[in-house]
């Protein structure tokens, strides 16, 4: 919980008594390990609300609470929209499914799994190959920083070239790309797609993979129409991705769209 009560405070001066999200506390490990695997499967449902969905593409990851070594995750070839509690699976390092009734698309998880085990901190991860993100990252550059929200990611995303276009099944690909995933909550992998990743939590990762892929959007809008758009400057956009792109606020972010999808799909707790 990294900046927590800083960021709290921001959005909650003198608004004491009032309903806001809390970040819960648990008892227990299989307390926290239920709260996680919640949060993990309205993530894929949210992917699927907005369109993220490609076939069977497509990993979101969180450690276990335990066992920190070992991730739980979305099963193979199962859409976004049908991921519940009772399908998700438990995988280690190698990929190798320790828990669970489904398998694992080994694949993509190469990625996830390098880039978990290089770094401890990171405990949730997502990927998967959307349209706009895919099509932004052919183009092998970084996002610049033409909104407030695309500043979220000002100097907090690397793009990754040197594998592009292979998939990226090789562990020394994944390898390589978790050795570039240092300090930043995203990477555009060229001619792969977006990836993010949270030292926070679930809630976080997942968010701003929505809205990376969104501004990957904006950005292919803006360059359609030829007219190169006024950025915002570096020392503003460091400003405002202090202010609005801190983990705590994906997180915040992240508690609508929870409490939406836990009201009107209540099967993904089955
Ligand atoms: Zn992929």
């Amino acid at each position: 919980m990294l900046d927590t009560v800083k960021r709290q405070s921001i959005y909650q001066p003198l608004q004491q008594g009032l309903k806001f999200p809390e970040i819960p506390s648990f008892q227990t490990k299989a307390e926290e390990r239920l709260h996680l695997q919640k949060r993990l499967v309205a993530a894929c449902r949210a992917f699927a609300v907005h369109g993220l969905d490609y076939g069977f593409a497509g990993h979101l990851t969180i450690r276990d609470p335990e066992r920190p070594e070992l991730y739980w995750t979305n099963p193979m070839a199962v859409h976004f929209a049908q991921v519940k509690l009772s399908n998700l699976i438990l995988a280690d390092h190698k990929g190798r499914v320790v828990q669970g009734e489904y398998a694992l698309n080994r694949a993509g998880f190469v990625l996830h799994a390098a880039v978990h085990e290089a770094h401890p901190d990171i405990v949730a991860m997502c990927h998967a190959h959307t349209v706009y993100g895919v099509a932004y990252a052919s183009l092998g550059k970084p996002l610049p920083p033409i909104t407030q929200d695309a500043c979220a990611f000002f100097e907090d995303h690397i793009v990754v070239t040197d594998e592009g276009g292979k998939v990226a099944v090789e562990e020394d690909a994944g390898h390589n790309f978790a050795a570039a995933f240092k300090g930043v909550k995203a990477a555009i992998h060229q001619n792969h797609g977006l990836i993010t990743a949270s030292r926070h939590s679930i809630e976080a990762a997942a968010f701003w993979f929505i809205a990376l892929e969104r501004c990957c959007q904006q950005q292919l809008m803006i360059d359609a129409t030829g007219v190169p758009p006024k950025l915002v400057p570096p020392d503003k956009a460091r400003y405002s991705r202090e202010h609005v792109g801190s983990e705590y606020i994906g997180w915040l972010h992240f508690q609508p769209i929870y409490e939406q999808l836990a009201q009107t799909q209540p099967d993904m707790f089955d």
